[in-house]
C-alpha cells in the first residue's frame, strides 16, 4: 500500500474503450492520470475521423448488444443520447436473403434457446438442420466462463466442437460459422472452441433479448468519443495523441517508475496498458523491462486478425429492407456485413444519395487489393443481395484497411493471455483480449477491464472508490440447475476416475 504521494500519478497507455474507462474513473477518484495513444484519433478501434471531402468515416461500424449494461450506464451518466432504436437484422448468401431476425425483446419471452430458435425467420434453412443446434446444448452448459471451462475447450477448433456434438454441415456453414466470423473474426478451424462457445453464448444465447442491437446516430467517436473525452479533460486527465510508448523503466523494487515515448518520459506511480494484441507486442519488441518476463515474451505466441472497412455513397435511393445486415458464402474465410447508413445515421436520414458501410472480417486476401477494385467488388456484393444497387454509381467512397487489428482467438491461445495483474506489481492490463471473469465481450469487455485496471490501481495506490462494474445479467433459473448439477457430477467423476487423459 503507498500512502506518501497525495496525489498519485498513473499512466495509461492505449485510448480506446479499455484505456479511456480506466483514465475516466481514475480521474474521478482525484489522480493525477496522462493518458498516452500512439494514434492521431481517439477511440482505438472504434476511432472516427473525417475524409478529405470533410465525409466522416469509422474503422468500421460498431453495434452495442442488449447486455452491453456498463456502457449503457456510461452514456446515461454522460447524459448522451447517442443511440438508435433497437435495430432488426437480414442475412445474405449469395443465392439471396437466408435469415430475418426480429426485435427479440419484442416477443413473448421463452426460456432460453427457445426465443433465439423460434423466432427468426429461415426461409431457406430446413427445420431438420435447425434442430441439429440442440445437441451443442452440453458444452453451452458446461462452459461456465470458468477458468477449468476455458482449460478443457480451447485447444479444440469451434469446428471440431461443432462436429463432434452432431450440428448439420448445413447448419453450421449457414449459420454457426457466420456467427464465428462476424463475432470472433475467423472461421470456425481457426477459433478455440472456448471463445466459440463464450461469445455465442454472451450474444444469442443466455436470454432472448441478447440478441438486439442498437447503433451510434452518427459515427461512435462524435457521438460517444468526443464528449467522454471532454468530460475527462474538464475534469484535470490529461490525453496526449501521437505518444507510442516504447519502453517502462523500473525502479530498485522492480516497479515503474516511468513510461518512455522514445526520448519523452512521463513519471508513474502505477500504469494501466490498454492496448491490442499487435501494440503489445510492438513494445515488447522494444522494451528491455518487458523481455526480461516471459509472460509478455509469451505474447508473441498471439495473432491478430485483418478487418476492411469500406464506406460507399451511391447517387441514388436504394431500398435496403433492414438497416443491419450480414452476409456468407461470399469470400471463403471471410464473413461481412453491410448497414444502411441512411436508416442509422442522422446526417443521411433525408438524402437523396445512399450510404452504405460495409465491413469484412478475416479480410487478409481482400487487403492486398487496391481501392477501385474494393470498391467494385463491394459493389457487386451488395448487388447480389438488393439487385438495386447493380444500376447505382458510386460517388464517392472510403476505403480503411485495419491490418492486424483485431484480437485473434485462436485454438491454444488461452493459456498466453493475460489477467489483469502482471510480474511487475504496479503494471496493469486490459483491453478485450485480458482474461477476466465477467463474461463480456468486444466493446463491453474492453470497457470492464479497464474499470478492473483502474480498480487494481485504487487497491494498490489505497485513494479513491472503485468503479461499479455491473455484472452480466444471471444464467436463467434452467441453466444454473443444469450447470450445477454438471458441476456435481463433473466433482464425482475427478475424484473417482483418476485423470490421465487430455482436458
Ligand atoms: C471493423 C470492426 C468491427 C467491430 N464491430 C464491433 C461491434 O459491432 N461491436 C463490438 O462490441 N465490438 C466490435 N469490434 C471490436 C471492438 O472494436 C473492440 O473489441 C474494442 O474496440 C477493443 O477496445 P480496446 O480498448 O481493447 O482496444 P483498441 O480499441 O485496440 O485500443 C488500443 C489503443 O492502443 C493504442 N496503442 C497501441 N500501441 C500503442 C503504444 N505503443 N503507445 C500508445 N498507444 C498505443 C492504439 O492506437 C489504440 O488506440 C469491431 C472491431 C472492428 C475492427
Amino acid at each position: 500500500m503507498m500512502t506518501e504521494n497525495p496525489t498519485p500519478s498513473v499512466v495509461v497507455v492505449g485510448a480506446g474503450w479499455a484505456g479511456l474507462g480506466a483514465t475516466d474513473h481514475l480521474v474521478s477518484q482525484g489522480y493525477d492520470v496522462t493518458l498516452l495513444e500512439a494514434g492521431a484519433y481517439l477511440g482505438g478501434l472504434v476511432a472516427g475521423w473525417q475524409t478529405t471531402a470533410g465525409r466522416p468515416v469509422e474503422a468500421g461500424i460498431h453495434g452495442f448488444w442488449y447486455p452491453y449494461k456498463n456502457i449503457f450506464e456510461l452514456v446515461d451518466r454522460l447524459g448522451l443520447d447517442p443511440f438508435t432504436p433497437w435495430t432488426r437484422s437480414c442475412q445474405y448468401s449469395p443465392q439471396g436473403l437466408e435469415a430475418e431476425s426480429p426485435i427479440f425483446q419484442d416477443q413473448p419471452r421463452l426460456p432460453m434457446p427457445l426465443g433465439t430458435f423460434a423466432y427468426p425467420r429461415f426461409p431457406r434453412l430446413p427445420l431438420q438442420d435447425r434442430l441439429s443446434a440442440f445437441s451443442m446444448m452440453y458444452p453451452v452448459i458446461d462452459f461456465d466462463n470458468s477458468d477449468q471451462a476455458w482449460q478443457r475447450y480451447d485447444a479444440m477448433t469451434a469446428r471440431e466442437l461443432f462436429k463432434s456434438y452432431g450440428v448439420s454441415a448445413r447448419l453450421y456453414r449457414e449459420a454457426f460459422e457466420p456467427m464465428l466470423l462476424v463475432g470472433l473474426f475467423a472461421p470456425g478451424e481457426q477459433c478455440s472452441a472456448a471463445a466459440a462457445l463464450g461469445m455465442l453464448y454472451y450474444f444469442i444465447l443466455a436470454h432472448q433479448p441478447d440478441f438486439d442491437v442498437v447503433w451510434c446516430r452518427g459515427t461512435v467517436g462524435e457521438q460517444i468519443f468526443r464528449p467522454w473525452c471532454d468530460r475527462i479533460t474538464a475534469a484535470g486527465g490529461k490525453i496526449l495523441t501521437q505518444r507510442p510508448v516504447t519502453d517502462l523503466q523500473l525502479d530498485e523494487q522492480g516497479q515503474v517508475k516511468a513510461v518512455l515515448c522514445g526520448e519523452e518520459r512521463f513519471t508513474a506511480d502505477a500504469v494501466v496498458f490498454a492496448v491490442g494484441i499487435s501494440g503489445f507486442q510492438k513494445i515488447l519488441r522494444s522494451s528491455s523491462v518487458l523481455q526480461q518476463h516471459s509472460q509478455f515474451r509469451n505474447l508473441m505466441n498471439l495473432g491478430a486478425v485483418d478487418v476492411l472497412a469500406t464506406r460507399l455513397w451511391f447517387d441514388r435511393q436504394v431500398t435496403v429492407p433492414q438497416p443491419a445486415n450480414a452476409c456468407f458464402g461470399f469470400h471463403p474465410t471471410t464473413g461481412s456485413t453491410f448497414f444502411n447508413l441512411n436508416a442509422l445515421h442522422d446526417d443521411y436520414r433525408h438524402q437523396t444519395e445512399t450510404v452504405i458501410e460495409a465491413d469484412f472480417y478475416h479480410a487478409n486476401q481482400l487487403l492486398p487489393l487496391g481501392d477501385q477494385e474494393l470498391i467494385n467488388l463491394v459493389q457487386q456484393d451488395l448487388a447480389t443481395c438488393i439487385p438495386g444497387f447493380r444500376n447505382a454509381q458510386v460517388i464517392d467512397a472510403s476505403v480503411i484497411r485495419l491490418p492486424r487489428a483485431v484480437t485473434h482467438f485462436a485454438p491454444g491461445s488461452y493459456q498466453y493471455l493475460l489477467p489483469a495483474s502482471t510480474p511487475i506489481n504496479n503494471l496493469f492490463v486490459s483491453g478485450d483480449w485480458v482474461v477476466n471473469r465477467h463474461g463480456s465481450w468486444s466493446q463491453e469487455k474492453a470497457y470492464v477491464t479497464g474499470l478492473e485496471a483502474a480498480n487494481h490501481v485504487i487497491n494498490r495506490c489505497g485513494q479513491g472508490q472503485p468503479a461499479t462494474i455491473i455484472p452480466v445479467e444471471a444464467d436463467e433459473p434452467h441453466i444454473q440447475i443444469a450447470r450445477g448439477l454438471n458441476q456435481f457430477l463433473r466433482g464425482i467423476e475427478s475424484n473417482l476416475i483418476p485423470r490421465w487423459g487430455l482436458p
